[in-house]
């Protein structure tokens, strides 16, 4: 009996050093190709890059990537070529030479694949130059760029759905990390790939647990949280600004951690030597803005901590899943407050973009916020939210390994919801508690508040409390941060029934936001 060849495991093994396929690798694999379309929604460090790898070494022809970081193109390239692959890319840093070089490679079939920026793909030119050659499949890395509503949108992306009419024997992939139910739908039909075959893989990364704490001190907790259990390994801690960025990683210093910062305000050269020594050496913690961590590999990052609210669970999974991906245990930490929704909202509402465009960065932001305040599973809900179902309670997020305790805060939110309306829905959180607790100020005194009925009906709770009940009625709906950009809460059509006193309000139990002991225990 012949055995029957297996080009694809032969190239696994000999070319890429693995022994076996993980996961759905093997299925994609023989479905691309046979010639099959096919989008491929996997976690990042799930193994995407092979998906399109092997098959360019298995059909012949060259395998065109679309991919669009050059610094992450120029890796795979080294590191293929090093393995023995022909492979290259054609981006703004190669010279005229080396460019040409290339064509006439791609033209004479001694290329096995070809990597190109998007813009670089869809120039009269390059498409043309591809009409020439014998193409083995497109690959089009990042494939949730061409979503209006994700925070990767590149308008270059939505061109590409040219290659079907240009190129339409040639089989095409699209591949990311992003699979929320929404942004899958509109890959398949922006790219015209809606005969392609989806294959979804779990985005469960069990080895990270998830963490969410409400801000007090938020330095003290952050130094607390890596003092105690991440005292040697390499960390990545994200803030929003800059400034930020700057004052933690300086204190981080100070406290005896070699920390370093990153964000897009400084030297390129600056920013390439702090990436380098965090992937090389050991125990580096990065403190970034998001620019850090597109495309950057480094399987024993221990853990990733969040001062500031990212702004959607999808940015939250993404910058997360940079811990553990070499499977062991890691941590996703999380500090956050009601002033991080107060400036994300007005980050959105001040933004250039359009209506419709801000109404679902405000869902994304209150999705966000829902999942702070959960007292169930983080990880089921964080799964629910990508379409996947999680059958038990993980056992490996804060809720599952201290369940929330709640409390009965009907009377307080009652309260809360009325002082809101009696000042006339103009204010924020601040102004809000002070008039709840019948702070005496200036301010008050001139806007007559304190002669409203609610002034000083929640002196016996401390201010911690008060934002901690806001925060949850923010987070449930119940309240909105106006769209004015002030941070003024509103009630909802949603905070009826309880103002009405229809239905009651068990919340969770912030430990910063205890009764002050004078005034007693929380019931
Ligand atoms: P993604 O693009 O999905 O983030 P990569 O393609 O970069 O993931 O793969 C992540 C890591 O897993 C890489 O170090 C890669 O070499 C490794 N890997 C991929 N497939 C396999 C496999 N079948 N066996 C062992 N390691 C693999
Ligand atoms: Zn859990």
């Amino acid at each position: 009996m012949r055995l029957t060849p297996d080009p694809a495991r032969k190239a696994l093994r000999r070319v890429f050093g693995y022994r076996d396929f993980r996961g759905r690798q093997r299925e994609i694999i023989d479905h691309v190709c046979a010639g099959g379309d096919a989008l491929v929604l996997m976690p990042t460090g799930g193994g995407k890059s092979l998906c399109y790898q092997i098959p360019a070494l298995v059909r012949p022809g060259t395998a065109i990537v679309v991919s669009p970081l050059i610094a992450l193109m120029k890796d795979q390239v080294d590191a293929l070529r090093e393995a023995g692959v022909r492979a290259a890319s054609l981006d703004s840093t190669r010279s005229g030479e080396e460019a040409a070089a290339t064509r006439r490679a791609l033209l004479a079939g001694e290329l096995d694949l070809l990597y190109l920026a998007p813009e670089r793909l869809l120039m009269a030119s390059t498409l043309e130059l591809l009409g020439r050659a014998q193409l083995a499949l497109f690959a089009i890395d990042e494939a949730h760029c061409v979503s209006q509503w994700g925070h990767d949108f590149r308008p270059e992306y939505l061109q590409l759905a040219v290659l079907a009419e240009r190129f339409p024997g040639v089989p095409r992939m699209a591949l990311t990390a992003t699979a929320d139910p929404r942004t899958r739908q509109e890959i398949l039909s922006r790219l015209e790939l809606e005969e392609a075959r989806v294959f979804l893989s779990s985005f469960d990364r069990p080895n990270i647990r998830y963490r969410v704490t409400p801000k007090r001190d938020t330095r003290t907790q952050l130094w607390r949280f890596i003092a105690q259990e991440h005292p040697e390994g390499a960390g990545i801690v994200y803030c929003l600004s800059r400034k930020r960025v700057e004052e933690t990683a300086a204190w981080l210093r100070e406290k005896g951690r070699d920390a370093l910062p990153y964000h897009a305000g400084l030297a390129p050269e600056t920013r390439r030597a702090h990436q380098e020594r965090f992937i090389h050496e050991e125990g580096v913690i990065v403190v970034a803005t998001i620019a850090f961590g597109m495309g950057i590999d480094k399987p024993d990052v221990r853990f990733v901590a969040h001062l500031d609210l990212p702004k959607s669970l999808e940015a939250y999974y993404q910058e997360t899943g940079r811990a553990g991906r070499d499977g062991q245990p890691a941590d996703a930490w999380l500090a956050y407050g009601l002033q991080d929704v107060i400036t994300l909202r007005q980050m959105v509402d001040s933004s250039e973009a359009d209506e419709q465009r801000k109404r679902v960065e405000r869902d994304q932001l209150e999705a966000m916020l829902a999942f702070c305040e959960l007292t169930t599973c983080r990880r089921q809900a964080l799964l629910a939210h990508f379409g996947e179902t999680l059958a038990q309670p993980c056992g490996n997020c804060d809720t599952c390994l201290e369940p929330v305790a709640t409390w009965d805060a009907t009377e307080p939110a009652r309260k809360a919801l009325s002082c809101i309306y009696r000042t006339g829905q103009r204010f924020g959180i601040g102004y809000v508690v002070d008039v709840l607790r019948g702070a005496d100020h200036e301010r008050i005194r001139r806007n007559r508040h304190d002669q409203v009925s609610t002034y000083g009906i929640g002196a016996d709770l401390p201010p911690a409390a008060w934002r901690s009940i806001l925060r949850q009625l923010l987070a449930r709906g119940l309240v909105t941060v106006d769209e004015g950009g002030y941070g003024s809460l509103r009630l909802t059509e949603a905070a009826r029934p309880l103002l009405r006193g229809e239905t009651a309000l068990h919340l969770r139990r912030d430990p910063s936001a205890r009764r002050s002991r004078k005034s007693g225990r929380p019931k």
